[in-house]
């Protein structure tokens, strides 16, 4: 197939424009989201380049070449940068910086020195191979979850590595070149490569983008603002879960109410910010003390609930005085308050475990009454609902071998 190598430019231009574009307009549909700029900015470094090729079509003008493949190279570093910050890793250091810009300088100082288009083309193959490894090795071994958007622009830019790499190797230094925009006949597919590497990425950009849009959705949905924790939504559905789970395989469900003890007292002592750090402290302390498949959440105002798969009311009472006296010992608690504490704050927590035919809701009033027997107990206590058929004693090592 015969490609004329100018039209394909002017195609290949146009659609890094539409795809700048299209970044552009990513970026201001979300400012808030970190990384956007700078991946619209290489998509402007992209179209930029490839107008610059174009013109060095008409004028054959060498520092034109130069420039473009200084742009291209510089649009890649800001797209890696970008990732890099939509990541939430650190920025690239001065040091990495100081050294893309030394091998910059020193290939540009090269290919104008000694004016070869093949000399050319494999520097700029060099460089972009390895750019787009780094790139690819960022995306896919993100430190935090890797989505799949993330997972398959990594691929992408695996992919453009190991077309470069072929590129280095196909560039046969003592050959004739054809013509300066077709050197030995490569041209046109490495024209129309970058037309879907534009594509690809820009397509992995807006669903990274969506991706992160959702998740805050998900987070927004299901999770307490302040603490983090699950809120009540999300404990309604986990509850009937559980309580499926616990009839289909015929194994105890405890449930855990817990009220902060005169909370009321906190706030107006030590005003309404003290309080809520008080909230997040209980809710990080409860995350220590509980097992990975226990579900916690954020009842409402100072109340917290949490759902003990497995666990019968004995262990659920071991867990309940361990939160309780973990939280009234903690010292970072009166730190964090500034050691002005009048009062120590303490917890009081309501027990029951499921019934035989009982429902969720049942279940957590029976918690509740208990939690209001611990307030009626003086506070700062455990209590355990009545009406409880005593299970088969379990192991209470899970809970004395947290930390
Ligand atoms: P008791 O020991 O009987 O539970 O007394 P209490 O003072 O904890 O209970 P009460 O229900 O009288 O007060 C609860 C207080 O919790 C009142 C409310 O202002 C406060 N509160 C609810 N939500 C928040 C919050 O998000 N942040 C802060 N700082 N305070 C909150
Ligand atoms: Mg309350
Ligand atoms: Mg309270």
């Amino acid at each position: 197939m015969l490609f004329d190598i100018r039209t394909l430019l002017v195609a290949v231009a146009l659609a890094n424009l539409f795809c700048a574009g299209a970044r552009l307009l990513l970026w201001r549909m979300h400012p808030t989201i970190p990384g956007l700029g700078r991946w619209a900015l290489a998509g402007g470094a992209g179209a930029l380049a490839l107008v610059l090729i174009l013109f060095y079509g008409i004028q054959y003008w060498s520092p034109l070449l130069s420039l473009a493949q200084l742009i291209v190279v510089i649009g890649l570093v800001l797209a890696w940068d970008g990732f890099r910050y939509f990541i939430g890793t650190p920025p690239l250091s001065r040091l990495a910086l100081v050294v893309i810009t030394a091998i910059l300088l020193t290939w540009v100082v090269a290919t104008q020195l000694q004016d070869s288009i093949q000399l050319r083309v494999l520097g700029n193959a060099i460089i972009v191979a390895a750019l787009s490894a780094l790139i690819a090795r960022e995306l896919l071994t993100a430190p935090k979850q890797i989505s799949a958007a993330m997972r398959a622009t990594g691929w992408v830019y695996g992919i453009n590595a190991v077309v470069f790499l072929i590129r280095i190797f196909a560039t046969d230094l003592s050959a004739q070149p054809t013509g300066p925009l077709n050197p030995n006949g490569f041209a046109a597919f490495m024209l129309l490569w970058w037309l879907c590497m534009t594509i690809a990425v820009t397509l992995g950009m807006v669903l990274m983008t969506a991706e992160r849009l959702q998740a805050d959705l998900d987070k927004q949905a299901n999770r307490d603002p302040l603490t983090g924790v699950l809120n009540r939504r999300s404990f309604s559905l986990m509850a009937e879960k559980a309580l499926v789970q616990s009839r289909r395989y015929d194994k105890p469900l405890s449930i855990l109410m817990m009220d902060l003890d005169r909370f009321k007292q906190i706030n107006d002592r030590l005003g309404h910010s003290a309080g809520d750090i008080l909230l997040c402290r209980f809710a990080a302390i409860a995350g220590q003390v509980l097992r990975g498949e226990d579900v916690f959440c954020r009842f409402g105002g100072e109340e917290f609930v949490a759902l003990l798969p497995n666990a019968s009311a004995e262990l659920a009472q071991v867990a309940a005085e361990r939160l309780r006296t973990t939280f009234a010992a903690d010292s970072a608690k009166t730190e964090t308050l500034e050691n002005d504490l009048p009062l120590s704050p303490t917890v009081s927590i309501g027990i029951a475990e499921l019934e035989q035919d009982e429902d969720i809701e049942t279940l957590i009033r029976r918690a509740d009454k208990a939690l209001y027997q611990a307030k009626k107990k003086g506070r700062n206590c455990c209590h355990l609902a009545e009406g409880i058929e005593k299970s088969p004693k379990k192991t209470k090592k899970q809970y004395l071998s947290v930390p």
